[in-house]
């Protein structure tokens, strides 16, 4: 490099790949070499010295939290293992507490300049360096100093990043430095820090974090054949492109609201050739596919850190996503964690999940789930409510701020999560913990006590369930009887369409076991947020602009005969010389609860035929869920035998608010007049009917809300298990005269905060309602 050339020139030397590959050949042969760690150390700062011309070579790494010159060339060599720099102290302290390069014409002009006499540096003026970075955390520093006043060249430094990622890999296998170290002088990373959410699945647990995408280890960092590495990213990139593809085209992950603009984000990425190409620099420069993802990862972290854009940053994270999952394709380490099989205490830590996601978990394991999105209906949440497993949702950053293994307690009922919890934060969960098992002792007492209400309405208190493992809790918790059966769940658990006999015996069981009490088989609810990845193409919600409302639940059932006529025949089978409930969701129209029906009576027909048992009695309702359906009820009640107003779509609806749409999770209130003056609605016109009405939405399993609906002349609800004790306790503390009084009050002249007048009322009243 020519001495005399200006600051700032345009770069004129070889290409980065060329410089960082003379230095990795060099390097090749250290790391092969028999030699010691501090042997090799000292070797390679020789090579980096005399390839980048400079003469001085340094390598600091973090030792017992301070930054140790270990190695150099050109300083003086009584310093080596003397100069320690704190983090954030001098230019080297200053490149690992930010984790990012400097490169200085001048180093003793920046004001982080420190100097330190038993080094020598005085005679150097330029200063370039860069962090040895590893799992994101600064292990150490990298640098070079060159007697004349001059900057590094870009090639220079990137040679030089090249080169710290080649280091960082040595430096591990040689047990160099004490990678708690890294993680204790990261402020984010260290340290008891409290994170705020919204409380999604109320619960108190106590675990380890595990990242539902794990991050991948890197075993090898120099290539051994340049080309096929090349080819091995040249195929992941083909295939991430095509993931990507297949996430739009899923109802999972929506077509509006967030995951849409996240997913834009991604497509703008996976196709931006500027990454291809860095990639592929890095390749060239000798490092191996998965290093050369890594590497121009890191530098983008740098130079990201310097924009100050929350925005940005936002994208940033979609960018982490992203290389992560195209290191995940080229080392072939796909699956999620739960394929890894999980720790015991796992606090599962995600950006978001899908509820088939979330069930392929084992649940005993699992103690709970951090998400940075998440909404109360969206269908991981119902799924988590249902496994008992606590939700903190909408934790900005989450994966940011901690690593795998880190201690957590959850307190989703205080909506927070304490990471690393100190001893008095911890002794502190413990005693609630244990208040809060006291609590759940009182409600399990009241298992076999049956919730009259103070002036002696009995209240019908059932349970919703989906799978095989939920109908213990019917003994448990001494609900009524099961109000809503999820038939789709075993349809989300299974990697291809249920056979029928399948569905069978699962009917089977869940009717063995619930013995004298009632089950109410919901047929199958796909499309929207349940999206089955065998149903592909137009019998799936795939290119829709809006899944939600589009052909998904009985729209869907009824084109897919068979698979409805599959269903019918399962239900009718297992419930062969008993009484079958069956519930049709979605219906927006009187005809559509016929069609469903007409089905059945098919398959009856068809069994009688054979001769088969047939239930005893067949009781047919349907879900009132879209708005549309309450101006038809007069139309529609003589064929019911009951209705269950299903308030998670229901609400959407009214309120055209996507339930899975994490910005509007705390928009609108299940307790606005809106909603309950509709349902008073819905109460009136079924009166002159002999129907059975229900409320197996979300709503009705929160204490605060059930009183509501029971003032509205509610008297079933279908909830999730764990509020079945809670919601026996406050109907024993009500009188029902008196909050229908009051709710009459309330909704014919409505009170600004309709939810602050009911805890009032509660107070009052001494009832829990939280
Ligand atoms: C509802 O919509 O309220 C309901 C109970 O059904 P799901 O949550 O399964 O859509
Ligand atoms: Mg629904």
């Amino acid at each position: 490099m020519p001495a005399s050339q200006p600051p700032n020139a345009p770069p004129t030397g070889p290409s980065p790949a060329i410089a960082a590959r003379t230095i990795l050949t060099g390097l090749h042969e250290v790391m092969a070499s028999r030699h010691n760690a501090q042997a090799k150390l000292n070797h390679v700062v020789e090579i980096i010295g005399e390839s980048l011309d400079s003469e001085v070579c340094s390598i600091y790494l973090l030792r017992e939290g301070m930054l140790e010159l270990f190695a150099t060339r050109g300083l003086n060599e009584e310093a080596v293992h003397v100069t320690r720099l704190a983090i954030g102290e001098g230019l080297v302290g200053t490149i690992a507490k930010n984790v990012e390069m400097l490169n200085l014409a001048e180093a003793a002009a920046h004001p982080d300049f420190l100097y330190r006499p038993e080094t020598g540096e005085e005679r150097f003026h330029s200063f370039a360096g860069v962090p040895i970075v590893r799992k994101e955390r600064a292990v150490g520093a990298l640098t070079v100093q060159h007697v004349d006043p001059r900057r590094y060249e870009e090639v220079e430094i990137e040679a030089l990043q090249t080169v710290a990622m080649v280091l960082s890999e040595l430096i591990a296998n040689a047990d160099l430095i004490d990678e708690q170290d890294a993680f204790l002088t990261n402020p984010q990373l260290s340290g008891q820090q409290q994170l705020k959410g919204l409380p999604l699945v109320k619960g108190l647990a106590r675990g380890f974090a595990v990242f539902h995408q794990p991050r991948i280890s890197i075993e090898q960092v120099v290539a051994e054949d340049t080309e096929a590495e090349r080819q091995r990213v040249y195929l992941a990139f083909d295939k991430m492109r095509e993931q990507i593809e297949t996430m739009t085209n899923q109802a999972e992950f929506g077509v509006d609201g967030e995951h849409a603009e996240v997913l834009k984000t991604y497509k703008m990425f996976a196709y931006d050739e500027g990454w291809a190409r860095r990639i592929n620099e890095a390749i060239d420069s000798g490092l191996t596919a998965e290093a050369a993802i890594e590497r121009v990862q890191q530098r983008t972290r740098m130079r990201m850190r310097q924009i100050d854009d929350p925005l940005l940053a936002d994208r940033m994270h979609d960018l982490e996503d992203l290389a992560n999952r195209l290191l995940r394709i080229v080392s072939g380490q796909i699956g999620t964690a739960a394929a890894l099989g999980l720790r015991q205490d796992t606090i599962l830590i995600a950006r978001n999940l899908g509820p088939a996601e979330l069930l392929e978990y084992d649940r005993r394991r699992l103690k709970g789930v951090v998400m940075e999105e998440g909404s109360l209906t969206s269908h991981v949440v119902i799924v988590a409510r249902a496994m008992g497993v606590p939700v903190l949702g909408r934790v900005h950053g989450v994966r940011g701020m901690m690593r795998e293994g880190d201690e957590i307690l959850l307190d989703a009922d205080q909506a927070v999560a304490n990471v690393r919890p100190t001893p008095v934060l911890t002794e502190a969960f413990e005693a609630r913990s244990l208040r809060n098992r006291e609590r759940q002792a009182g409600y399990a007492a009241l298992r076999d006590v049956e919730p009259f209400s103070r002036d002696g309405e009995r209240i019908t208190v059932m349970m919703n369930a989906g799978l095989r493992d939920d109908i213990p809790m019917l003994g448990m918790t001494g609900a009524d009887g099961i109000g809503l059966f999820r038939t789709e769940f075993q349809f989300l658990v299974s990697a291809a369409l249920p056979q029928r006999d399948r569905q069978t015996r699962l009917y089977r069981d869940v009717l063995d076991t619930a013995g004298q009490k009632p089950v109410i088989f919901r047929t199958v609810d796909v499309g929207g947020d349940k999206s089955l990845p065998y149903l592909r193409g137009d019998e799936n919600s795939g290119d829709e602009e809006n899944p939600a409302m589009g052909w998904r639940a009985l729209r869907l059932a009824l084109a897919r005969e068979g698979l409805m006529k599959a269903q019918a025949r399962a239900l009718l089978e297992a419930a062969g010389g008993r009484t079958l409930n069956v519930m049709f969701p979605m219906v927006s129209e009187p005809w559509e609860f016929d069609a469903a029906k007409a089905v059945f009576e098919q398959q009856i027909a068809f069994l009688k035929d054979r001769r088969k048992t047939l239930p005893e009695q067949i009781r047919y309702g349907a879900m009132l869920e879209v708005p549309a359906l309450a101006e038809m009820l007069d139309v529609l009640a003589p064929k019911l035998s009951f209705l269950s107003i299903g308030t998670n779509d229901l609400t959407q609806f009214l309120f055209a608010a996507d339930r899975s749409n994490p910005r509007l999770a705390e928009r609108y209130d299940w307790l606005s007049p809106a909603i309950l003056r509709f349902m008073r609605r819905v109460v009136q016109s079924l009166a002159p009917y002999r129907v059975d009405l229900t409320v197996c939405g979300e709503m009705g399993g929160r204490r605060l809300e059930a009183l509501a609906l029971i003032g509205l002349g509610i008297r079933r609800l279908s909830i999730t298990p764990a509020s079945v004790g809670p919601l026996k306790e406050l109907v024993r503390k009500v009188d029902t005269r008196e909050i229908s009084a009051a709710m009459e009050q309330w909704l014919a002249e409505p009170v600004t905060d309709l939810r602050g007048a009911l805890i009032a009322w509660a107070e009052e009243r001494g009832i829990d309602w939280d």
